[in-house]
This record gives structure tokens, sequence and C-alpha cells, in this order.
């Protein structure tokens, strides 16, 4: 029931046409991206730095703002990549089987492995763009941080000077409504709902799991760490991403 990929595999798993896959964090620490929540956390270890992201602090205070635009900075400076478990996911939609590929993760790390962009719902947003608070026009933060690279500390608006802020979701921002009804309608259309590198404790993302069920979707969880809904799936493994995702997704024989 629980640890090591089955094999082979359940037939329900390999013969599974339509595969909804919901990624955390955990997909993305084997390409450098730090921890923000673990024990080790930047947010754990510096609770200061947790005010970069939650959206009251953000819009208050000007000397966030400024450090916000640096970490972006210095986050961007960072050589990351995609990695098998990325790759494994890049195999399942060529193999035509992938219904929806949602994601916890701001990193853009899908679509750089190959993912097709309008099959990633991200859920709490994107580092790779910027949003103004005002206006709502997008621009690429490649843009942004190359006018705080030529002196501007928290560059404003072009269109209508407003605050701008990296499209991720902070802490007290309302979600996308179109990007979570996306979600849903995935979850609760598919046949196997699999769960990667994400502890299944921050809704609405753990919402979808016993959505899923409930649609008759078996469901299939990937995480080191135990989850509240290892119970509730049909296979548990705890085996590291990369090397657990090939097999599992391995292509019908
Ligand atoms: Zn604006």
């Amino acid at each position: 029931m629980t640890g090591a990929v089955p094999d082979p595999l359940p037939d329900w798993l390999s013969a599974a046409a339509r595969i909804t896959v919901l990624t955390g964090a955990g997909i993305s620490t084997d390409s450098g991206i730090p921890d923000y929540r673990g024990p080790n956390g930047v947010w754990t270890r510096d609770p200061d730095a947790e005010k970069l992201v939650t959206l009251s602090y953000y819009v208050a205070d000007p000397d966030i703002r400024r450090r916000a635009w640096l970490m972006r900075r210095d986050m961007g400076a960072l050589d990351i990549r995609p990695n098998a478990g990325h790759d494994a996911l890049v195999g399942l939609e060529r193999q035509g089987r992938l219904r929806t590929l949602i994601t916890q993760n701001v990193d853009g790390l899908h679509q750089a492995a190959g993912s097709t962009p309008e099959r990633v719902l991200e859920i709490h947003g994107t580092v790779h763009e910027v949003e103004c608070l005002g206006c709502g026009d997008r621009t690429s933060m490649d843009d942004a941080l190359a006018r705080v690279a030529a002196g501007e500390p928290d560059p404003a608006c072009l269109v209508c000077g407003g605050m701008l802020k990296s499209a991720t979701i902070s802490f007290g921002q309302m979600l996308d409504p179109a990007v979570i009804e996306a979600a849903v309608d995935a979850a609760a259309d598919c046949d196997v709902f699999l769960a990667v590198g994400t502890s299944l404790t921050v809704h609405p993302a753990a919402g979808l799991v016993d959505l899923a069920a409930r649609h008759g979707a078996r469901v299939v969880v990937v995480n080191a760490e135990p989850t509240p809904y290892d119970d509730v799936a049909d296979l548990v493994v705890t085996e590291p991403i990369g090397t657990a995702l090939p097999p599992l997704l391995a292509a019908p024989a």
C-alpha cells in the first residue's frame, strides 16, 4: 500500500487515459528551489521574510517592496532547471494521457521542461510575470528587474502609475477564480488524480483530492512525508520524486 512504486503497475494506472496531476514544492526542491515552510525553510529561519509575500505588508511598506524586488532578483540569478520529475510529466503529456497539470509552484519549471503552457494551471501564479495591483496590467518580470537594476527600487506601473507585484498569489490575496474553476473541473473529470510533492495541507489544492475521489478517480500520492490524504489514496509512494515518476508514468506496453 505504501512505499515503493509497484512492479508491475496496477492496471488502473497503466491503462489510465486521463490523468490530472497536482504538483507542489517537493517536485522543485531537486532543482534547487529553496524550501520555505520546512524545518530549515526560509520563513522558518527568518519569519520577517514571510512579510515579503504577504499582501498587507507589501502594500503598506515601500521597504518591504524594495526587499521583495531584490529577493526576485536574487532568485532569478540562481541556476534553476527542470529535473527528472518535470521531465516525466512532459512524457505523460506526450503519451496523450495528461488531462491537466495543476501546480502550486510559481517557478515555471513545468513549462521550462516542455509541458504545454495551456495545460498547466498555476493556482498560486508565476514569478515570471508582474501584475499591477491598480489596473491589472501584466508585464514580464525580466522587464521589472531591469528597471530595478537601472535604479528604480520599486518600479511603478507604466500604464497607470500603480503598484507592481510579482504575479504570484501573496498571503492575503485572492486566488484567480477562473484558474480555480479550471482546476476543479480537471479534478472532477479524470481517471487518476496524481498528487506529487505536496503536503496536501493548503487549500484549495488539498480539497481537489477529495473532489477527484468523490467523482470516482483513483488517487495516487507521491510524497516523502505522510499526507492527510494517504488514507484516501489507492497508492502512496514515498520514494524520491525523480526516481518514482518515470516508472510510475511509463508508457502503456
Ligand atoms: Zn497599472
